[in-house]
């Protein structure tokens, strides 16, 4: 593949909403492969007690594996907690284990508990620009969070300065927007002036159905070109690839969602932050 250009400094992607199933953990992981096999460094980042990123990207997240609570918790540096992807060159994962379930609640009685992530992130050498970190630097830092807006959602708003916000073109698509987004304005006044929603993508799409296309044409008129030109068709392959412990990138590179998430992928290299 020809490689897609770096950017100047570390892209920090937060992809969430606050729905389950509507293709979060699946477009992190494969965004993230797919980047990666555009020749960018990618660091993934399970927030998601669940695990379900680390399961995909083939890295063990049994108890006691060092991983994303050792860091938000117990300050440990990101250098500890990452391994990398054993399917994807240039991809790089800090998993989550089961212990992450109580991190909401040890970390109520914590110091600045809402910066814990964004501190362990920007700790790390391989983050920042191009002449603070070098070659060998992160180009993007992507953090799957789980289906809520607590305080491990709001840990990563508070990290981030680019959100991505997955729509699964279905019924009630939209319904429950209205309240992330007013999440994000709360951050973006108080926490992180940074924070924009500068992407997103419409998944698990369905171009036979009318319901499907009126869906995505909902999501043009409201969020403009925040959203990415390309959507995500729903596909067997995509949703099977997880189970063999890989991407789709890698289970069936010519299938029409890894296709897709290749592209938008290539979308997503050539947009700068917006605000
Ligand atoms: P979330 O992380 O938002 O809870 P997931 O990424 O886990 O959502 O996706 C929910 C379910 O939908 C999973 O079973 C996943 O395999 C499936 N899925 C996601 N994207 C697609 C797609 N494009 N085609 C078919 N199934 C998909
Ligand atoms: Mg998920």
């Amino acid at each position: 593949l020809p490689p897609a250009p770096r950017p100047d400094a570390t892209r920090v992607f937060v992809v969430a909403n606050q729905k389950g199933g509507v293709g979060k953990t699946t477009t992190t992981v494969n965004v993230a492969a797919a980047l990666a096999q555009l020749g960018q460094r990618v660091l993934v980042i399970d927030l998601d007690p669940q695990g379900n990123a680390s399961t995909a990207l083939n890295v063990d997240h049994h108890r006691g594996v060092p991983s994303t609570y050792d860091a938000l918790v117990d300050g440990a540096p990101l250098t500890d907690v990452i391994s990398p992807c054993p399917e994807v060159d240039n991809l790089w994962v800090v998993p989550a284990t089961i212990d992450l379930a109580g991190a909401e609640i040890e970390l109520v009685s914590v110091v600045a508990r809402e910066g814990r992530l964004r501190k362990a992130i920007h700790g790390h050498p391989g983050v920042g620009s191009a002449a603070e970190a070098g070659d060998d630097r992160f180009d993007y830092v992507i953090v799957d969070c789980p289906p809520s807006l607590g305080l491990l959602t709001l840990n990563a708003l508070v990290a981030g300065e680019e959100m991505l916000i997955p729509i699964q073109a279905e019924y009630y698509a939209l319904e429950g927007l209205g309240q992330l987004l007013e999440t994000v304005d709360m951050v973006k006044a108080h926490l992180n002036p940074a924070l924009s929603v500068s992407t997103i993508l419409v998944t698990m799409y369905d171009g036979r159905t009318r319901l499907a296309a009126g869906v995505a044409e909902e999501v043009r008129e409201h969020f403009g070109d925040q959203v990415l030109r390309t959507a995500i068709p729903r596909s067997v392959r995509v949703s099977e690839a997880p189970s063999y412990a890989q991407t789709v990138m890698t289970y069936d590179p010519g299938s029409p969602g890894a296709l897709s998430y290749l592209e938008a992928a290539r979308e997503i290299t050539h947009r700068g932050v917006r605000s």
